[in-house]
């Protein structure tokens, strides 16, 4: 083995500043483990971070090995770990919660006031390896196929917010049709939902939401939005929406559409603040959550659980590239003509 490794690094603060570099491969510290990574998919996180964003430019010290959505196999253990667990394969949960503040000890690790994340506040996985906390690396299935269990991660979160209530026998609409609303739709189908209604403007991400098991996609700029899906859902709107478009029509239009004592459920981010009228959502017993990552560990359980009885999510992914070619692949997040894209170191 030799002892560098090729990684991805972002390597000075600003736009851009990604370089392919050759770093010496992390020993696992006290409590860690070593994993080699097999198979890494780029969120957008990462593209955030290449933009250099406000939230990678508040919370991001370079140089950092950018990446956090990847499966791999444990090689090597530190202090502490129990050696049983090299040959591994296993995914891994990108929030390292503290254990100590209020929330942890409250069970709600996924907010953890302390939360450090894989690939912005230490280094990621678009590298050969990885070193994490023993405790943030889960099993994977090894009879899953590798593109399931590399993207775990963003899979829980969709996973997160179609479990936050049950929606057996629910009218659910998704807005926003990147990754995490096409894999929602695979989850919501599989959890009984009576129909799946997706919202996305470009022609690419829809076709793919109806392979995914969308009933039926609506483009807000071809339909007068808020009045086709009250149509489609029984005249009143449906039960539940799950929000993952971050933008600030969608969300506007999705708490007029909702059913009186519906429930939304905000899993994207408006760039900017937003406003709402909440007569909307007041008189008509709305209720909207925030979502934030996953819980550690129920929702890997339950996502692991549907992925075993035989849920797919492998057709949200457009690419599969070399690591060596991560500048093509954010050009094609960025163009619009992907969907999620897999890197192999
Ligand atoms: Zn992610
Ligand atoms: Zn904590």
């Amino acid at each position: 083995m030799s002892r560098n490794m090729k990684c991805i690094v972002k390597t000075s603060a600003g736009t851009g500043n990604l370089e392919l570099l050759e770093k010496p491969i992390p020993l696992p510290g006290e409590g860690e483990v070593l994993i080699k990574v097999h198979l890494a998919a780029i969120c957008g996180t990462d593209v955030h971070i290449k933009d250099w964003e406000e939230f990678a430019s508040k919370r991001i010290i370079p140089p950092v090995t950018i990446g956090h959505e990847f499966c791999g196999e444990i090689i090597s253990v530190g202090y502490g770990v129990n050696e049983k667990r090299v040959g591994e394969l296993v995914s891994a949960e990108s929030h390292i919660a503290c254990h100590k503040c209020a929330l942890c000890l409250d069970g709600k690790e996924n907010l953890c006031i302390n939360t450090r994340a894989i690939g912005v506040h230490i280094d990621g996985c678009f590298a050969e390896y990885i070193t994490i906390p023993s405790e943030n690396a889960y099993v994977c299935n090894p009879d899953i196929s590798e593109v399931n269990n590399a993207m775990l991660e963003p899979l829980g979160v969709a996973v997160h917010a179609a479990t936050k209530i049950s929606l057996a026998g629910k009218t659910v609409v998704i807005t926003g049709c990147g990754p995490i609303g096409l894999m929602a739709a695979t989850v919501a189908k599989k959890l009984g939902s009576s129909k799946v209604i997706c919202v996305e403007p470009n022609d690419y991400r829809a076709e793919a939401a109806y392979k995914m098991g969308a009933d039926l996609v609506l483009n807000p700029f071809h339909f007068d939005i808020v009045q086709e899906i009250r149509q489609e859902c029984e005249g009143i709107g449906p039960d539940v929406v799950l929000e993952f478009s971050g933008n600030a029509g969608a969300i506007k239009d999705a708490t007029k559409y909702i059913r009186a004592g519906g429930k939304i459920i905000v899993g994207g981010l408006p760039a900017n603040e937003i406003s709402l009228n909440f007569t909307d959502i007041f008189y008509r017993g709305v209720n909207m959550y925030g979502l934030s990552g996953r819980e550690m560990y129920h929702t890997w359980k339950i996502m692991t659980g549907l992925l075993n009885s035989g849920m797919d999510v492998s057709d949200c992914v457009s690419h599969i590239l070399p690591m060596e070619e991560f500048d093509k692949a954010f050009q094609l997040i960025e163009s619009g003509q992907a969907l999620k894209i897999l890197l192999r170191p």
